[in-house]
Formats: structure tokens, sequence, C-alpha cells
């Protein structure tokens, strides 16, 4: 039987980023997927033009309905929409031993917030989370630290290892240089994982994919830094496969 994996983001409707494509690296990776949506999105490849969070309450009911019900082997969480959300998801999964992964999601490459809020509200899923995996500005704007070089990724994965995440990737997409590193930190140490620059712009979605390719990893048994440098090589191939489909930006191949 497939593991299960239990994704908690956002809903776009181009099935670029967020829960459906989320649900499709599951598939391809043999994963089984329950997903609970946090935000509905008014989106196409290009833009985003609204975010509408879910109640919180439902999000707790929904939760709570799937942990009670469903084997759990790894948690994934996109985007969340607001604090309440961020809150309510928290308490719903204390109760849950599955390792999770959290990408603190924040913007759109658009630029469009998909956060409204303080980060300083996701505390109680960063303390939760076996893995969190910011880019650059979610680093920086969480840690407040400057995030401009392999010195200040070091920087801002400690700090967010010292709010409680178990361990931090702080990818480097958004850093200059034609070689994009993502810098992993975990309690034995640092791991950099490089490839080469893909010129033009970056495909929509290349952050869930990550975290998505991630999850399915562990819940198919990896070790979680296993995980991650199978999870880079796979985005890696994806992101050199990624193909104008709309049009937006190019979208990932699933
Ligand atoms: N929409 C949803 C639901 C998302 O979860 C994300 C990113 O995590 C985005 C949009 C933005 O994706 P991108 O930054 O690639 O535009």
């Amino acid at each position: 039987m497939e593991p299960v994996v239990l994704i908690c983001a956002g809903l776009d409707p181009s099935g670029g980023a967020g829960l459906l494509a989320d649900v499709a690296t599951c598939a391809v990776r043999g994963v089984r997927a329950a997903g609970v949506v946090t935000a509905l999105t008014e989106q196409d490849s290009a833009r985003t033009y609204r975010v509408v969070p879910v109640d919180a309450a439902l999000v707790a009911a929904q939760l709570a309905r799937i942990v009670a019900d469903l084997p759990i082997a790894a948690v994934q969480i996109g985007m969340v929409g607001d604090a309440k959300v961020a809150q309510a998801i928290a308490s719903a999964l204390a109760q849950v031993a599955a390792p999770l992964v959290l990408d603190p999601v924040l913007r759109a490459s658009s630029g469009a917030s998909l956060f409204d809020g303080d980060p300083d509200a996701l505390a109680p899923l960063l303390a939760r989370a076996a893995l969190v995996t910011p880019n650059r500005d979610e680093a920086a704007r969480i840690s407040r630290l400057a995030v401009d070089d392999r010195d200040g990724q070091r920087a801002a994965a400690a700090h967010l290892r010292g709010l409680g995440a178990g361990a931090a990737l702080v990818k480097g997409g958004h850093l200059p240089g034609d070689e994009v590193v993502d810098l992993f930190q975990d309690g034995a140490g640092e791991l950099t994982l490089s490839s080469p620059r893909v010129p033009g712009d970056p495909p929509h979605g290349t952050g869930c994919a990550l975290a998505a390719e991630i999850a399915c990893a562990l819940a198919l048994g990896a070790p979680l830094r296993a995980a991650v440098t199978t999870a880079h090589a796979r985005l890696a191939d994806r992101i050199v496969r990624a193909r104008k489909v709309g049009r937006g930006r190019k979208l990932l191949p699933i």
C-alpha cells in the first residue's frame, strides 16, 4: 500500500503551484495524497489576483478528521494564508508523529502576498517542523537577518533551527550566481546542494514542488538528508524540462 502524505496548502487553479501541483507530485512518486485547502486563490500562470484564506475552524475540523482516520507517513505544509489557519494547523497536528516539511510561503514570485500577517505567526508550525524550506526572502523575513550570501543562508538556517525546526534548507534561487546553491543544516552539520542556474524566468511553483518531493521521499522511508538530496536533483531536472503551458510563467512537468 502506498504511504500517505498529508498536504496543507493553498489552491492555485492553474495547477502550477499549491495543492493541485503537490498531489500530482505525490502521484508520480507512488505516494497517496490527502489534502486540506488552507486558502483559495484567484490566480493564473502569470499572476495572483486574490487570496481568500479558508475558515480556520473548518481547516482544524478537516485535519482532525483526516489524522484520526489515515496513517500519515509525512506532512507537507505550504501556503497557510493567515495566522489563524497557521495556529489551527499546528494545534490539529499536535498528536501527529510523522515528519513535517514546512514551506513557509509568504509571497508569490509575482509579488502578491500569500500570507496575511506577521511571519512570527508561523512559530507554532516551525516548532513542529522536521524541516523548513524558506527561499531567500522568507528566510530573511522570518529570521530578520540579511540573507545576501552563503553566510547569510547559514545564519538564517541556524536561526530557524533555534525556533524549533529540526533542520533548515535555505534555498538560493533568489541569490545571484551561475550556480544555485541551497544550504541544508541539521544537528549534524551542513550540506550544500548546487545546480546550474537555468536562464530565464524561473517556472511557477518550484518551492511547492521541492517540498512535495521531500515529503514524498520521507514518506517512502528515506532519511531526511537523503530525501533532501533526492528532491533537489528531481526538482533541478524538472526545472530544466519546464515548458510554457499557459500565457504566464513556465510550468514544471510532473
Ligand atoms: N499559489 C499557491 C497556492 C502557492 O502555494 C504558491 C507558492 O508556494 C504560489 C501560488 C506562488 O508560486 P510562485 O512563487 O512560484 O509564483
